[in-house]
């Protein structure tokens, strides 16, 4: 009889293991969590730019900085990228059309 209770007691243990790795919060509606302060190398543009957390982890795991992080300006992406705001990257690189 003892055994029997033990052994409910180790699937409850198990049941309840299984229910914490659950309750890890999923990242999809989760605010914007991380911040950063970017900063144009070429001029003294400072911006604000918040992402996700689970974002940011992914373009450092290899994803496009496209797709990690859809919500920002491709302006917002290319200061993250090389730290050059767009007022420099259109000096820089001037549109030819
Ligand atoms: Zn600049």
């Amino acid at each position: 009889m003892i055994e029997f209770f033990t052994r409910i007691i180790y699937i409850l243990k198990g049941w309840f293991a299984q229910e914490q790795e659950d309750l890890v919060p999923t990242k999809l509606s989760d605010p914007l969590d991380l911040e950063f302060e970017l900063e144009c190398k070429y001029c003294d543009y400072e911006e604000n730019v918040s992402v996700h957390e689970s974002d940011y982890i992914s373009w450092h795991n290899g994803e496009f900085i496209q797709d990690a992080f859809p919500y920002l300006t491709a302006g917002q992406r290319e200061l993250m990228l090389s730290n050059t705001c767009d007022d420099c990257w259109d000096r820089f690189f001037p549109d030819d059309d």
